[in-house]
């Protein structure tokens, strides 16, 4: 159509059209953003501190300074925020936006019966519920069946079309041919896994590539799974095959992440370079050792054991500890004391999205300073997931993903619940 047109006209076209164009970027781009706390936590572990200021604009934070101080840029908005803590989005690094509580619907009854369309719209509403709860990034590793439905969700989050958190995903969870699926049918029934099989190495890599081709950030194997002859947790691959996913992975610019909650297998995957270890539940001394000169994070994942426990009849507070719940109580210890570096990961999706920061309440109760929890949900989260660049920080040049509450979670973890308002992007997604 334009080819048709005389230059001049053309030119006066294409300026108006330009005019447009950058009016309506003007629109559309929030204006900077003042934020002014009672306190700032910058996720880094140093103290609380008062008399600061944020300034955000165009997605990042671009002062932290003592308002007086700040000059702030035409059009600025300041929002005063008496009686707040302002923090870092926090980041679970261990979710599944495709599943729903398992009290609601038993796992294998949500991969068996629900199917992609339900399971696809319901991830949308976790979603919602995860930002609104504060958590401004997720890790989601295996959709359980779902196919990719995690990279269409990623890219719908990116486009804007749905509302929730960063979303960094693994596909589906690859696992060794046998030892992962719906259980109690009869063996000539051909049942489907909820996740990709391998059962040698030359599948293992296809799996790999694979799913990088689909569009995984990141890899997730079953170094181990409860296949034992009596239901225990025993290894799944060989060192040498979780060697060869793990540098597939790499080579790729992505890493590797292992489930493994046997020691054996936690072994192996530390060994093989994975870069967190997810549960972790019968780390010994020796292991967790291992993990800490080989700089492999754990990722505890106390929140679903725990909630597993409540489902089978337990109620917390009323009654001794389950076994389970008191062996990972002592293997979280075990970490603490050996040094190994903890990021924020709790499995939700076992239990209700929106309800993240219940691995951090626990986390606190089985050890952690409210300060060492909080920091495993920020600086140290996102130095796991290293990009974007000081994701995770309340520090100049960082993403403005950032979490406002009431009160000071610092001093009770439980302040994360108050939230007051949440900011993504440099914009308010959750106001008060
Ligand atoms: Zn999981």
């Amino acid at each position: 159509m334009f080819g048709r047109l005389p230059p001049h006209t053309m030119r006066l076209l294409l300026a108006s059209f330009l005019c447009a164009a950058s009016s309506l970027s003007a629109q559309s781009a929030p204006p900077p953003l003042l934020l002014v706390p009672d306190r700032v936590l910058d996720g880094t572990g140093a103290p609380a501190q008062a008399n600061l200021a944020v300034l955000v604009d165009s997605g990042r934070i671009i002062v932290v300074a003592p308002r007086g101080s700040i000059r702030l840029p035409a059009g600025t908005r300041v929002l005063e925020l008496p009686g707040t803590t302002l923090l870092p989005g926090l980041i679970d690094l261990h979710s599944h936006v495709l599943l729903h509580p398992y009290n609601e619907v038993p796992w294998e009854d949500q991969v068996l019966r629900e199917g992609l369309g339900e399971r696809t719209a319901r991830a949308t509403v976790h979603l919602a519920r995860t930002l609104d709860a504060g958590f401004t990034t997720l890790r989601d590793l295996g959709t359980e069946g779902a196919a990719s439905a995690d990279v269409g969700l990623r890219a719908a989050l990116e486009k804007g079309v749905i509302r929730g958190p960063r979303l960094v995903v693994a596909e589906q969870a690859i696992v060794m041919r046998g030892s992962y699926a719906p259980r109690g049918f009869a063996p000539e029934h051909r049942i489907p896994i909820a996740a990709e099989e391998a059962g040698n190495l030359p599948e293992l890599v296809a799996a790999v590539r694979g799913q990088i081709a689909r569009g995984a950030d990141l890899i997730k194997v079953y170094a181990d799974y409860r296949w034992g002859p009596d239901g225990s947790a025993q290894p799944a691959f060989t060192v040498e095959e979780l060697r060869a996913a793990v540098e597939i992975a790499n080579s790729s610019g992505r890493p590797l992440v292992a489930h493994a909650s046997s020691a054996e297998g936690m072994r192996r995957a530390a060994l093989a370079g994975v870069q967190t270890i997810e549960h972790g539940d019968g780390g010994t001394a020796e292991v967790f050792a291992l993990m800490r000169e080989r700089n492999v994070t754990l990722v505890p994942t106390v929140a679903a054991g725990h909630a597993i426990a409540q489902y089978g009849g337990w109620r917390p507070g009323n009654g001794p500890e389950p076994t389970r719940v008191r062996a990972k109580r002592a293997s979280v210890q075990l970490a603490l004391e050996a040094g190994v570096q903890l990021a924020n990961g709790s499995d939700v999706g076992v239990f209700a999205h929106g309800d993240n920061v219940r691995e951090l309440e626990l986390l606190v109760d089985y050890g952690l300073t409210p300060m060492q929890a909080i920091v495993a949900a920020t600086t140290t989260a996102g130095r796991v997931l290293q990009r974007p660049a000081d994701l995770g920080a309340v520090r100049v040049g960082a993403p403005a993903d950032l979490l406002i509450v009431r009160g000071d979670p610092s001093a009770d973890i439980r302040a994360l619940r108050a939230v007051h308002t949440v900011i993504q992007r440099g914009t308010v997604v959750r106001a008060p």
